[in-house]
C-alpha cells in the first residue's frame, strides 16, 4: 500500500515529505494508522546527526499514537480497531532486563536507531525500491505504519490519541525519571534544568509526589510561565541569573535534594551537580549528543559530597504498564496531558514544526494527521 511519509534523506537537510511504498504486515508485525505524532528532541538529533543513525533514507518519528488496521499471524493480544500508543524501546521479553522487569534496558536498545525491523527486513521503500529506515523501529511520521507487536502498546479507547502520543516518549521518560528513577520523597527540592517535552514532566512527576521546592530553569521566560502551571514553585532563566547560586538563595545553601539535567549538555549536567547538597542525587535524562565524551564534574566533589549521578532512559519505565498507569492518572486528573501541546501541525509543515521547537515556541508540537 502506499503512504505519506516525512523522510529525512540526508543528515542535516530538512525532511521531505514524500508518497512511499508500505508492505502489507508481516507474521509478528502490525499496520497502525497514525492519528498523532509528537515532534521530540531526539528526532532533531538524529535528524541533524548529532546522533548518528544506521542509514538514510528514514523516517523518523517516535511519540505516537494511531488506530490498528490489520495484524500478522502471530500476533494474537492486538486486534484491528485497537487504539494504540508506539514505544520507542521495544521489549524483546527475553533478555535477563525484560525477564526482570527492567525493559528500559532491553538488549533491542542499541539496535533501534539502525533502520530495519528486527527481523532485518524494511518495510518502508520508495518509488524507486530503494529501502527506507524506521526511526526507533517505528517511523512514526507517516500515514501508516508497520511495526513490530513489541513495540506496540494497547490503550482504552475513550483516551484522545493527540493526549495519548505525548505518552509514548516525553510523558513517560520525565515523570518516571523522576518517580521511578531518582524516586523523589514528599517534601524535598527538586531542580529541572530545561522544561520541555521530558522537563515539564519531571516537574508533573515531582509535583505528584509531594516535592515541596521545584525550582524550573529554562532560557525561555515563557517556558517558565507554563512550567509554574505543571507544578513548579520557583523559577530560573538562566540567560539573567546565576543558576547555582539562585538555586543556593532558593535551598538555604544547602543544594536541591535531586536536580535532573533535561538539556543534553555537559555543562549544564555539571550545574545540575553542583547545585545539588550533600547526599543528593543528579539524574541526566537528556540525550547528549556523542560528539560529547566527557563531563566537567570533579571527582574529589563527587566523594565528598557523596552524591549520585545517574541516568535515566525511558523513565526507567516498563513502558507496558507505565503507559496504561499515566493514561489512567490523566483521566482522573492527577496529570496533565492536554495542556502540554502548545502548537498542532500538519505532515507537510512538520520542519516549521522542528524549527518552532528549536526557538523555544513549544512544549510539545504535535503532528495531526
Ligand atoms: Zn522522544
Ligand atoms: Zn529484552
Amino acid at each position: 500500500m502506499k503512504t505519506k511519509a516525512a523522510v529525512s534523506f540526508e543528515t542535516g537537510k530538512p525532511m521531505l515529505v514524500e508518497e512511499l511504498e508500505l508492505d502489507e504486515p508481516k507474521t509478528d508485525d502490525v499496520l497502525i494508522k497514525m492519528s498523532a505524532v509528537g515532534l521530540c528532541h531526539s528526532d532533531y538529533h538524529a535528524q541533524v546527526g548529532n546522533r548518528p543513525v544506521g542509514m538514510r533514507p528514514m523516517v523518523l518519528g517516535h511519540e505516537g499514537a494511531g488506530v490498528v488496521v490489520r495484524v500478522g499471524d502471530g500476533v494474537d493480544n492486538i486486534f484491528p480497531g485497537d487504539h494504540v500508543v508506539l514505544m520507542f524501546l521495544p521489549s524483546c521479553g527475553k533478555c535477563p532486563w525484560c525477564l526482570a522487569g527492567n525493559t528500559h534496558a532491553c538488549d533491542l536498545g542499541p539496535t533501534i536507531a539502525k533502520g530495519p525491523q528486527p527481523d532485518g527486513g524494511y518495510r518502508m521503500h520508495t518509488k524507486n525500491g530503494l529501502d527506507v529506515g524506521q526511526f526507533c523501529l517505528l517511523g512514526a511520521f507517516s500515514e501508516y505504519t508497520v511495526v513490530h507487536k513489541q513495540s506496540v502498546c494497547v490503550i482504552d479507547k475513550d483516551i484522545p490519541l493527540e493526549a495519548a502520543c505525548l505518552v509514548g516518549c516525553g510523558v513517560v521518560g520525565g515523570f518516571g525519571a523522576a518517580v521511578n528513577r531518582a524516586r523523589i520523597r514528599p517534601g524535598s527540592s527538586v531542580l529541572i534544568i530545561g522544561t520541555g517535552g521530558i522537563g515539564t514532566n519531571i516537574i508533573q512527576g515531582a509535583a505528584s509526589v509531594s516535592a515541596t521546592t521545584i525550582i524550573a530553569a529554562d532560557r525561555f521566560d515563557h517556558k517558565l510561565e507554563w512550567s509554574r502551571s505543571f507544578g513548579a514553585t520557583h523559577t530560573i532563566n538562566v540567560d539573567k541569573e546565576n543558576l547555582v547560586e539562585r538555586v543556593m538563595e532558593i535551598t538555604d545553601n544547602r543544594g536541591v535534594d535531586y536536580a535532573f539535567e533535561a538539556i543534553s549538555r555537559p555543562e549544564t549536567i555539571a550545574m545540575a551537580f553542583d547545585a545539588t547538597a550533600k547526599l543528593g542525587k543528579v539524574v541526566v535524562v537528556g540525550l547528549t549528543p556523542s560528539t560529547f565524551d566527557s563531563l566537567p564534574i570533579s571527582p574529589l566533589s563527587l566523594v565528598l559530597t557523596q552524591k549520585t549521578l545517574m541516568g535515566s532512559l525511558y523513565g526507567t519505565s516498563n513502558a507496558r504498564i507505565e503507559i496504561p498507569k499515566l493514561l489512567y492518572m490523566y483521566k482522573k486528573g492527577q496529570i496533565k496531558l492536554d495542556e502540554l501541546i502548545t502548537n498542532t501541525y500538519s505532515l507537510n509543515e512538520i520542519n516549521q514544526g522542528y524549527d518552532d521547537l528549536m526557538a523555544g515556541k513549544n512544549i510539545r508540537g504535535i503532528v495531526k494527521f
